[in-house]
C-alpha cells in the first residue's frame, strides 16, 4: 500500500509544500504540526488598526510603491531596531515576501545566473530562481555544525556566475540562527565577489535563550536585499503584507517590474502592517513567548525519545528532528507517525536531500495539543531502532 506522504514524494515535479498543506487540509482528527502558519491570534490592536483604515477610505488603490505612511514605518522601524539609513528609494511595499523574494530575484537574475542557497532550505526559493531561468546552487549545512553555513563550502560553490546568496536566518526548516561571524564570512564572500545578499529573516523576531539576531543590512548594506515580512512578526499571514529593502538601484528595478503587474499588498494590510511596526515591541512579546515555550517543551520531551536527536532550538518556529535512529527515512517514519499517531510533520527530504533523516515540526499548535503530541511520539516503537 501506498503510504499517503510516501505518495506526494512520488510527483517531485509538484511543490510538495504546496502538496503536504492540501493533504493536511482534507484530514481530520489529526494533530497537524505542519504549518508554517503562527496560530495565535493577530493581536487586537492591529485587527483594529485595520479596521479603523477601512472606516476612513483605505479601501482603493496605494501607488505601486507602496502608502507613504507604511512605507516611513518600514524606514522607522528598521533605523530604531537595526540602526539602518534607509530613504523611500529604497524601498517597496509587497503581498509578503513571497513577492519580495520573486521581485528580488527578478530585478537580479539574467538567464544562467547562479544563486547560492543553503541546504535545507524553504522549498519555494528553488522555483523561483528557476522561473528566471537561473541556476539554484545548494550548499549543504550540517547538524554537527548546528547547521550554520561554513566560509569554505560557500567559497567553493562561487563562480563567475553567482549573482547572490540567499541568507535565511532565523532558519525555516532547522531553527538555527546564524551567528556573527558566520554572517561577517558571508558579507566578506559578497563583497569580494561582489554579489548580492537576499535577506530572508521573516523571523526575525522569534529567537531564543541566548542567541541574538544579527541585520545582514547591517553588515552589507550596499548589497542586501531584505525579504520583509510581517506574517510571521505578527501572526498577520492572511494579510500578505511585506516589504522590499535595500539598494536603490534593485529596489527601483524590482518597481518597475512591479508597476508591470500591478500586485500591491491591499491598502488596509499596509495600515494595519504599519501600526504594527510602529509598536513592535509590546505586540511581539506575547507571541515571542509563547512560542519560546512551546519550542523548549518540545525540544526536552522529544530528546528522551531514545531514537530522536535535536538540537536545541535558537529561533523561528520550528524544531527539525533527527529521527534517524528509528531505522525509518523521513518520508517512511512520517507515514508511520501519522497512521499510529495521528500526527502529520514535514519529512526533512521537502526541504532538500540533506533534509533526510529529519523530519520538521512546527510548534503552530497549543500547548494542550503539542502535550497530546509528545504522548504520540512516545507510544511509537521500532522494529529496526538503530
Ligand atoms: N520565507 C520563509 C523562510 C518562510 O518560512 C515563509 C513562509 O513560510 C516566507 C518566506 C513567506 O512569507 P510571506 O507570508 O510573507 O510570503
Amino acid at each position: 500500500m501506498v503510504k499517503a506522504l510516501a505518495k506526494l514524494f512520488q510527483a517531485p515535479e509538484k511543490n510538495i509544500m504546496a502538496e503536504i498543506g492540501k493533504t493536511a487540509a482534507l484530514m481530520t482528527d489529526v494533530i497537524d504540526l505542519s504549518i508554517g502558519d503562527p496560530d495565535l491570534a493577530t493581536p487586537a490592536p492591529i485587527v483594529n488598526a485595520a479596521a479603523t483604515a477601512m472606516l476612513a477610505g483605505k479601501t482603493h488603490y496605494t501607488a505601486s510603491a507602496g502608502d507613504p505612511e507604511y512605507l516611513q514605518a518600514i524606514l522607522d522601524f528598521h533605523h530604531q531596531n537595526f540602526g539602518s539609513h534607509y530613504q523611500m528609494e529604497n524601498v517597496q511595499a509587497t503581498v509578503g515576501a513571497s513577492h519580495a523574494t520573486d521581485l528580488a530575484f527578478g530585478a537580479l537574475l539574467d538567464p544562467d545566473d547562479e544563486v547560492i542557497i543553503f541546504e535545507p532550505y524553504f522549498s519555494p526559493y528553488k522555483v523561483q530562481v528557476e522561473q528566471y531561468h537561473a541556476k539554484p546552487v545548494f550548499v549543504t549545512c550540517q547538524a554537527a555544525d548546528n547547521f550554520q553555513p561554513q566560509k569554505a563550502a560557500i567559497a567553493a560553490a562561487i563562480t563567475a556566475k553567482t549573482k547572490a546568496i540567499l541568507v535565511n536566518s532565523p532558519n525555516n526548516p532547522t531553527g538555527a540562527v546564524y551567528d556573527q561571524e558566520t554572517l561577517q564570512a558571508i558579507a566578506d564572500l559578497a563583497k569580494q565577489h561582489d554579489l548580492y545578499l537576499i535577506a530572508d529573516e521573516v523571523y526575525w523576531p522569534y529567537v531564543y535563550n541566548d542567541h541574538e539576531f544579527v541585520p545582514l543590512e547591517n553588515l552589507a548594506p550596499e548589497r542586501t536585499l531584505v525579504t520583509g515580512s510581517l506574517s510571521k512578526v505578527f501572526a498577520m499571514t492572511g494579510f500578505r503584507i511585506g516589504y522590499l529593502l535595500g539598494p536603490k538601484e534593485v529596489v527601483s528595478a524590482a518597481g518597475l517590474l512591479n508597476e508591470g503587474v500591478t500586485y500591491t499588498a491591499p491598502s488596509m494590510a499596509q495600515s494595519a502592517g504599519g501600526f504594527g511596526l510602529q509598536n513592535v515591541t509590546e505586540l511581539v512579546e506575547p507571541l515571542k513567548n509563547e512560542f519560546s515555550q512551546r519550542l523548549a517543551y518540545l525540544g526536552e520531551e522529544l530528546n528522551q525519545l531514545s531514537w530522536a536527536k535535536t538540537i536545541p532550538v535558537a529561533g523561528s518556529l520550528y524544531l527539525f528532528l533527527d529521527i534517524s535512529g528509528s531505522g525509518m527515512d523521513d518520508v517512511e517514519f512520517s507515514d508511520y507517525l501519522l497512521e499510529q499517531a495521528g500526527i502529520l510533520v514535514i519529512p526533512g527530504q521537502a526541504f532538500g536531500t540533506s533534509g533526510k533523516g529529519f523530519v520538521r515540526i512546527a510548534a503552530t499548535q497549543e500547548m494542550a495539543v503539542l502535550k497530546q503530541a509528545v504522548a504520540g511520539f512516545k507510544s511509537l516503537s521500532f522494529a529496526s531502532q538503530k
